[in-house]
């Protein structure tokens, strides 16, 4: 009993120390706890705070951020510590929760000619892994013209332009010729040593007329690609400046444009993307070839992205305007009389508006159609404003008529216009032609009046644009200038 209960007691004042003991350990555990959680808590968020920011331009929203940068809009209000109600302003920086441990102002441009990851990293001073893991690339292949990249803080203050080095030239060479220092040059496109530079790469060089889409050849001149990205039915144009007289070709899905001597160096050629291309991946060659006979080939892949064009609701029409032999007859009467490549340029800037209302719009360019239950599928060649007979067409830039075609069978009352290097534009089912061949017209001058001749199903105008023989979109040329 004395034993148990001395036991008893010892056990209890044990029990008193432990407890004792284990409070102060539970106290200081939890201070530990406090201050080591909070030190965690502080840890993980610096670990997580940085995130790559995105300038919001006019017209976005915070969903289309998210598609853009896959993620989600929970997580876009998340990091930003944002209510879905505040509105959203043009200059607001939102970090971007795809990105975790990135930093920096995200932009994005599309990839232009001779651009590869390397060239970008030298041109944007962003790190190439960066590069890499923010556009979620696994091949350098997949740098096609025209592809949507996203860059971090790009260097805007000094544009630059790329150079390729030609066999048997040296860095030192591109720096004199640039005016810069050698080493400050290489370092400016990432080389530790000016002897790291690799013949028929790309380097840049400090340019105040610098564009992105721009490639320099010393020994060949600057080429450039106009309208990325490109898409299937629309326009593409490509410059080339070049200090001595070159002769250059071009092809892009078996399509090979006629470039046209500019003067002063400079040659141009606008050419159509046929608007049943399949959307994908293409290459685009160009062949230069000097007086003296060298040959410099420049080959890179360009992305075509769909139209996304849609379908008519199947039309009747009268049979003779679909009659095969009657539409073979007017579309090699069409295809000759919009070869002729003038070689000025008679038009400047956008083009306007053929008629008083262009938002009165009955059918887009490219939209798939089908006539009087024919399978054969034909697709719009033009744009289609409804209007009312009656109602005035006018020249939408400079040009000359070069067709008056009253009474065709598919077009019915037809007016073309030459604009020069190969552009024509094109007027259908007319009620009245007011212009004859051989008219200088300017833009907004009165060429026709709308009705419903040829294959029409109502008063309306077909407006087409021809580019080297090929229909292309013309909201294209409405919405922007071709220089
Ligand atoms: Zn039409």
């Amino acid at each position: 009993m004395v034993n148990l209960f001395s036991m008893k007691n010892y056990t209890k004042s044990i029990n008193t120390k432990a407890y004792k003991a284990f409070t102060s350990l539970l106290i200081v555990l939890l201070i530990v706890t406090i201050f080591s959680g909070t030190f965690n808590i502080d840890l993980v968020q610096a670990q997580a705070t940085t995130y790559p920011e995105y300038v919001v331009q006019a017209g976005d929203s915070l969903y289309w951020i998210a598609e853009k940068f896959n993620t989600t809009l929970e997580a876009i209000l998340e990091v930003n510590q944002r209510d879905v109600n505040t509105p959203l302003h043009p200059g607001d920086k939102i970090k971007i929760p795809s990105f975790p441990g990135l930093q920096g102002v995200l932009s994005s441009e599309y990839v232009g000619l001779g651009t590869s990851f390397v060239s970008l990293s030298r041109r944007s001073q962003a790190d190439l892994n960066q590069l890499i893991r923010l556009n979620r690339i696994t091949s350098p292949s997949e740098l096609f013209i025209g592809r949507e990249i996203l860059l971090t803080d790009v260097d805007q203050e000094l544009p630059t332009v790329a150079n390729t080095f030609l066999e048997g030239q040296t860095f030192i060479e591109l720096a004199v010729k640039s005016g810069q220092n050698q080493w400050a040059l290489s370092q400016r496109n990432l080389l530790t040593n000016p002897n790291y530079a690799l013949p028929q790469d790309n380097y840049y060089v400090p340019s105040p007329n610098a564009q992105n889409d721009s490639l320099a050849i010393p020994g060949i001149g600057t080429i450039s690609i106009d309208n990325l990205p490109l898409r299937q039915g629309d326009t593409y144009v490509l410059h080339v400046q070049s200090p001595e007289k070159i002769e250059v070709k071009s092809e892009l899905v078996n399509i090979s444009p006629q470039f046209t001597d500019m003067g002063d160096g400079q040659q141009v050629a606008y050419a159509g993307i046929h608007a049943l291309t399949e959307p994908g991946v293409y290459p685009l060659t160009m062949t230069f070839t000097r007086e003296d006979g060298y040959v410099y080939r420049f080959d890179q892949l360009v992305v075509i992205i769909s139209g996304n064009y849609a379908t008519d609701r199947p039309l009747n029409v009268d049979p003779e305007t679909i009659n095969s032999e009657n539409v073979r007859a007017e579309d090699a009467l069409f295809k000759e009389l919009v070869v002729p490549i003038t070689p000025v340029q008679h038009w400047s800037g956008q083009f306007v508006a053929p008629c008083q209302d262009p938002d009165n719009i009955m059918s887009r360019f490219g939209s798939r159609r089908t006539y009087n239950d024919d399978p054969a599928i034909y697709y719009h060649t033009g744009l289609d404003f409804g209007y009312n007979k009656g109602t005035d067409v006018y020249a939408p830039a400079r040009g000359t008529v070069v067709g008056a075609l009253p009474d065709l069978i598919v077009r019915g009352n037809t007016v073309v216009i030459d604009h020069g290097l190969g552009i024509y534009s094109i007027y259908m089912h007319l009620e009245e032609i007011h212009v004859e061949e051989g008219d200088i017209v300017e833009p907004g001058q009165l060429i026709g009046i709308i009705g419903t001749t040829g294959r029409s199903t109502g008063p309306h105008l077909h407006f087409e644009i021809n580019v080297q023989g090929i229909p292309v979109n013309p909201a294209t040329w409405l919405r922007r200038a071709f220089p």
